[in-house]
C-alpha cells in the first residue's frame, strides 16, 4: 500500500476517489406519481444539467403523471390503468410526449436503454417491471422492497445473469452499501438496520388495538407513501428489510441486526470482524439516497440538507419490542423458512394492510393476520419455492387469496375487535 498525502498534513493512503459527475444520465421512474418519484424529480428538478427522464409511469391518475412528465419533459408517460388512457392522451396533448397504457407497456417502457431504472411501484406490483429493467441492462436504483421480498432467489439470477447493478434506495440498505464501501463482505461480522419504532414506539398493546389508520400513517420522522407508513408502524417494514438486506448484500440472517434508533439520523452500520464499526449518518430525507443512487459511483452536488450534529444533539439506540411488535418475528421466520414463506408473507401482509385501512380489521390483527396465512398456506403444501416468475405470481396469488379468506374471518367475527378507545 501506498502512502500519499492526503491534504497539506494527512498521511492517510489517498482513497481511490469518486470521479466526476458523469455527463447527462438518462433516467426512467417507474411509479413517479408516488412519495419515491415525487423525491426522484425533486432530485432532478434541482440538477437539471445532470439528468433527462425517459419514462414515467403511475397506476392510475393520469392526470398527475401527465403534469410530471410535462415538467421533466419525458419521451414517453404510461398509466397501469388501461381505462385512464383516454385522459392521459388529452392531458398530453400538444406536449410531443408519447401516451401508453397497461402492464405490458410499463414493461416496455422499464425496458428503454437508459443509465438508471428507480423502482418506485409500490408492492409485487412493481416485480415484473423491475425485471424488465433488469433483463434490458439497466442499472436500477431499487425502492420497491416487496421485488426482493416475494422473489429474492429469482431476482438475485436475473440480476447476474444480466450483469446489472442493484443500487439501494431504501435508506438502511443505501446507508450499508456506502459503509461497506470497498471493504469485503467477507470481513463483515453483521449489518445493522435502524428503525425508528414509528408512531406506536411508545404505545401498549391494549392502546394499539384501537390505533386508527390516520394515527399510523402520521410517521414521526418520514413522510411516504401510505402502505410503507403502515408497515413502519407494525415494523412489518423492517422485517421486509431484513429480508431484502439478506438478497441484497448475500449475508447470512443471523448477521442481521434490527436496533430502534427514534431519531433516524444513523440509518445502518456495518460491524467488521476487528470490531470496528462504520454507520452511515444524513439527514430522515429520501432525497439523500435517491441522489446518491443518481449519482453513483460519483457523488452528487451539493446539498441543503446537510446535518448539523449539535442540532441533533443525541441519539439514542434500543431492542425492537417483539412482543408489541410480533411482525419483525413473523419476518424473519419467513426468511428463514425459505423463499415460499417470503412470498406469502408479502402477500398477505399487502392484503392485510389494505383490510386495517379500509378499517375492517384492526391494527394488531395485521401481523396475526400475516402469521395465520403463512400457517395456512404451509398445511395447504404450499410450502415450495417458486422457481419461474409464472410460479412467484402463482403463489403470490394463493398468499392473497388465504389472506383475504383469513380477513374475512376477521371481519365476521370481531367486531368487538375494532372497537375504538375513545
Ligand atoms: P406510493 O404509494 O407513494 O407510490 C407508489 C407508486 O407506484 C405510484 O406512482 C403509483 O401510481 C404506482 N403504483 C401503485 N400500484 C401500481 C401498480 N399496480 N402498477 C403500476 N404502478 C403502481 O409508494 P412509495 O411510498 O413511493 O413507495 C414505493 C416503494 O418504495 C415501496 O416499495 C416502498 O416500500 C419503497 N420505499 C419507499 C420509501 C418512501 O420514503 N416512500 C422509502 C423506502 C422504500
Ligand atoms: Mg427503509
Amino acid at each position: 500500500m501506498t502512502l500519499s498525502t492526503n491534504g497539506d498534513d494527512g498521511i492517510a493512503p489517498a482513497a481511490e476517489g469518486s470521479p466526476d459527475l458523469p455527463t447527462k444520465r438518462r433516467i426512467t421512474i417507474l411509479g413517479a406519481t408516488g412519495s419515491i418519484g415525487t423525491n426522484t424529480l425533486a432530485v432532478i428538478s434541482e440538477h437539471p444539467e445532470d439528468f433527462e427522464v425517459e419514462a414515467v409511469t403511475a397506476f392510475g391518475n393520469a392526470e398527475s403523471l401527465a403534469r410530471v412528465a410535462r415538467k421533466v419533459g419525458a419521451k414517453v408517460a404510461v398509466i397501469s390503468d388501461r381505462t385512464s388512457y383516454t385522459v392521459l392522451k388529452d392531458a398530453l396533448d400538444g406536449s410531443g410526449i408519447e401516451a401508453a397504457a397497461g402492464l405490458g407497456a410499463i414493461e416496455e417502457a422499464a425496458s428503454r436503454p437508459v443509465d438508471v431504472v428507480v423502482a418506485g411501484i409500490v408492492g409485487a406490483a412493481g416485480l415484473s417491471p423491475t425485471l424488465a429493467a433488469i433483463r434490458a441492462g439497466s442499472r436500477v436504483a431499487l425502492a420497491n422492497k416487496e421485488c426482493l421480498v416475494c422473489a429474492g432467489d429469482l431476482f438475485v439470477a436475473e440480476a447476474r445473469k444480466a450483469n446489472v447493478e442493484i443500487l439501494p434506495v431504501d435508506s438502511e440498505h443505501n446507508a450499508i452499501f456506502q459503509a461497506l464501501g470497498a471493504n469485503r463482505i467477507e470481513d463483515v461480522d453483521r449489518i445493522i438496520l435502524t428503525a425508528s419504532g414509528g408512531p406506536f414506539r411508545d404505545w401498549t398493546r391494549e392502546a394499539m388495538m384501537g390505533a386508527r389508520p390516520q394515527e399510523a400513517l402520521k410517521h414521526p420522522n418520514w413522510s411516504m407513501g401510505p402502505k410503507i407508513s403502515i408497515d413502519s408502524a407494525t415494523l412489518m417494514n423492517k422485517g421486509l428489510e431484513l429480508i431484502e438486506a439478506h438478497y441484497l448484500f448475500g449475508i447470512e440472517a443471523k448477521r442481521i441486526e434490527v436496533v430502534v434508533h427514534p431519531q433516524s439520523i444513523v440509518h445502518g452500520l456495518v460491524a467488521f470482524r476487528d470490531g470496528t464499526m462504520i454507520a452511515t449518518l444524513s439527514a430522515p430525507d429520501m432525497r439523500m439516497p435517491i441522489a446518491h443512487c443518481l449519482a453513483w459511483p460519483a457523488r452528487g452536488r451539493e446539498t441543503a440538507l446537510g446535518l448539523d450534529l449539535t442540532k441533533v444533539g443525541r441519539l439514542t439506540f434500543e431492542r425492537p419490542d417483539t412482543d408489541r411488535f410480533p411482525a419483525l418475528r413473523v419476518a424473519r421466520e419467513a426468511l428463514a423458512a425459505g423463499g415460499w414463506a417470503t412470498n406469502i408473507l408479502n402477500a398477505a401482509n399487502e392484503v392485510a394492510v389494505a383490510a386495517y385501512l379500509a378499517e375492517t380489521i384492526a391494527f394488531p390483527e395485521i401481523a396475526r393476520l400475516v402469521e395465520e396465512t403463512l400457517s395456512d398456506a404451509r398445511s395447504a403444501g404450499l410450502d415450495q419455492t417458486p422457481n419461474t416468475i409464472k410460479e412467484v405470481l402463482a403463489l403470490d396469488k394463493e398468499g392473497r387469496r388465504l389472506a383475504s379468506q383469513a380477513v374475512q374471518r376477521y371481519a365476521a367475527r370481531s367486531p368487538a375487535a375494532l372497537t375504538r378507545m375513545d
